[in-house]
């Protein structure tokens, strides 16, 4: 059998700090598969260059000066981490027979990647790398991300618990992921929905070797918005829910208010109005927002626009 070409594909946005540390740990990596003989001597390590503003470019141009196994794409501007692992990943699809997207910061161990090759080997199309603990995240982190993952679910969208954007993808199941043409991306709950036979690794999250995070609370709050939003309708039909339950206990009110003036006890009755008022008047905001959240999606899915953009590569194309 042939070895399979594997490409790493690894984002990087302003990590200048980290990437001449973190670039040693990929190359010896593959170089370690190539010499154990899993993987073809064509493999590579790929980064995308996310629109960075400090030296992360010209770092990567000049690894790849320096060793073969180095590749790289730029983006002409920042487009945030999911598109530019989009990037990445299209950009390698028909160059390689599998894929493994993996952060720049070396928070994710590299010696998952074996376990996720041999699982590849024995069949699997697609290997989700799960952390098996996240005792080196901040309490904070940890509990809005268990959070997030719960109420995804909740919401109806298939994700691994615990994964991330670490994961093994083969180029069969990207062919078939290009056609998901979507400009709102949330990778890890769209590749579930691309099947094929896909299986888990658990591997230990690591702190970050240097730099610091691009995701602050908002970005995740938008990012977990986002995942919903565009994987699930359950929002919508959960207004219509409340919706029911409103009309039902109105129909209940105007039994009650019936009988109270029959009997002739009405009494003027501004608080209860007011209140009905302020309550209803809030849920129907509330409603109107959610549904101007799908609107805006559509929105832009009408668009089309292009995703990305690639504006330079380290390799020249030779054909
Ligand atoms: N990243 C990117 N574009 C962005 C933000 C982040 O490509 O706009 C990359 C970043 O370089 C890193 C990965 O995405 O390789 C994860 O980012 P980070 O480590 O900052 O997030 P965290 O691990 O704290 O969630
Ligand atoms: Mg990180």
């Amino acid at each position: 059998m042939m070895k399979p070409v594997l490409y790493i594909v690894i984002p990087c946005y302003n990590e200048e700090e980290v990437l001449p540390i973190t670039e040693k740990i990929f190359l010896d990596k593959i170089e370690a598969l190539i010499k154990k003989g899993v993987i073809s001597d064509k493999s590579r390590v790929q980064f995308v260059n996310d629109g960075s503003k400090d030296k992360t470019w010209e770092i990567i141009r000049s690894l790849s000066e320096k060793n073969e196994h180095f590749t790289g794409i730029s983006l002409s501007r920042n487009r945030g981490h999911q598109n530019a692992v989009l990037a990445g990943l299209m950009e390698a699809k028909d160059k390689c027979d599998i894929t493994i997207s993996i952060d720049c910061d070396g928070q994710d161990d590299v010696n998952a990647m074996d376990q996720m090759i041999d699982e590849y080997l024995n069949g699997a199309e697609v290997v989700y790398g799960v952390r098996s603990s996240r005792e080196t995240d901040t309490f904070f982190k940890r509990t809005t991300a268990q959070g997030f993952y719960k109420l995804l679910k909740m919401m109806g969208v298939e994700v691994v618990y615990n994964s991330a954007d670490y994961r093994l993808i083969s180029s069969r199941v990207l062919q078939e992921f290009a056609k998901f043409k979507e400009v709102n991306l949330f990778l890890r709950g769209m590749v579930p929905l691309v099947g094929f036979k896909s299986t888990c690794v658990y591997y230990e999250r690591h702190e970050r070797l240097a730099g610091k995070s691009h995701y602050p609370i908002r970005k995740m709050l938008e990012l977990a918005f986002d995942g919903i939003t565009s994987l699930s309708v359950k929002p919508i039909r959960m207004i219509t829910s409340v919706g029911f339950i409103i009309a039902l206990i109105s129909f209940i009110g105007v039994i009650w208010t019936v009988i109270t003036a029959i009997t002739g006890n009405s009494v003027p009755g501004w608080a209860s109005t007011t209140s009905i008022i302020c309550f209803l008047s809030g849920i129907q905001l509330i409603a109107l927002g959610v549904l101007g959240e799908y609107i805006g999606k559509i929105y832009m899915e009408t668009k089309r626009r292009p995703r990305y953009i690639i504006s330079e590569r380290t390799e020249v194309e030779n054909d």
